[in-house]
Parts: C-alpha cells; structure tokens; sequence
C-alpha cells in the first residue's frame, strides 16, 4: 500500500497540517479508520491538559442510566452514575451533626489498661539486654522512677 502525505484542517484551531505517509501508515497498520483531526499544537495541548482521558460509556448499574467513567469497568462489577455514586457515599456516612456532642470512649481515658501487659513483657527479657539497655529501659518506666531509691 502507498502512501503519500495529504494535508488535513485541524478541527480545533483550523490550521492545516500534514498528515505524513509515515502516520498514514502508522495509522493503516493500527487499524485506524478515522483521519486524525488536529494539528500537532492541538494534539499536544489536549494530551497534556487530559493526560488520562479513558471515558468509557456504560450504563448505571442502579438506575440504569447512561454515564461515562472515567475508568474501564471490569466485568460483573457495578458501575454507578454521578449522582448514585454521589447518593451511595452519602449513605452509610450521614453527614455528621456538629450539635451532638462527642462521647468519649471511657477505654480512651484509660490507658494504664495496656501498661500492665507492655512491662510484664519488658521484664520477661532481661537477660536478653546489655546493661546500657537495661537502664534506658528503667529509666523510661514511670513505674521505676517513682520507686524510692
Ligand atoms: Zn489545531
Ligand atoms: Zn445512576
């Protein structure tokens, strides 16, 4: 098959630019059936303002309704529209009310429950440490330090 370089109008900005026998063939290989409709200016400047641009078309898996996701969906997974994507997060999450107040959790405020647990386990390698570790680690609990010396 030849080729030879044909000049096409950008659809954008209206300029005329080359389609090359390179790309045409580019294009022929690729199976492209469509010209390419913007000039190398428009082409770059779409490809850096949208650099991932994968809208596919697919139909609301809750309403039914046409959408665009600006993902692949994968088989047998739901695909929701704008606003029931937008519903369903709202959903469990209900907008917190700034009126009611916060209630602590008792469990929060008591935090000698875990102590007890950290300096069993500490004390039950003490061989294990160099004396310089030993220290540090006595140093460090308050339990020790409030012991008279
Ligand atoms: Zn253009
Ligand atoms: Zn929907």
């Amino acid at each position: 098959m030849e080729f030879s370089d044909r000049v096409l109008k950008c659809i954008d900005c209206g300029a005329e630019f080359v389609f090359t026998a390179g790309e045409q063939l580019f294009f022929y290989d690729k199976q492209f059936k469509n010209d390419p409709k913007h000039c190398k200016q428009c082409k770059a400047k779409r490809a850096s303002g949208s650099r991932v641009r994968t809208e596919t078309r697919t139909s609301c898996s809750q309403c039914g309704e046409e959408t665009t996701v600006p993902f692949k969906p994968t088989q047998g997974r739901p695909v929701l529209c704008r606003s029931c994507f937008q519903k369903q997060l709202g959903q469990p999450k209900p907008a917190p009310d700034p009126k009611s107040p916060v209630i602590k959790s008792p469990v929060i405020n008591a935090p000698e429950i875990n102590a007890p647990e950290i300096k069993a386990g500490e004390t039950e390698t003490p061989h294990t440490k160099t004396p310089d570790q030993e220290a540090s680690a006595i140093a460090t609990d308050p339990e020790a330090i409030a012991e008279p010396r």
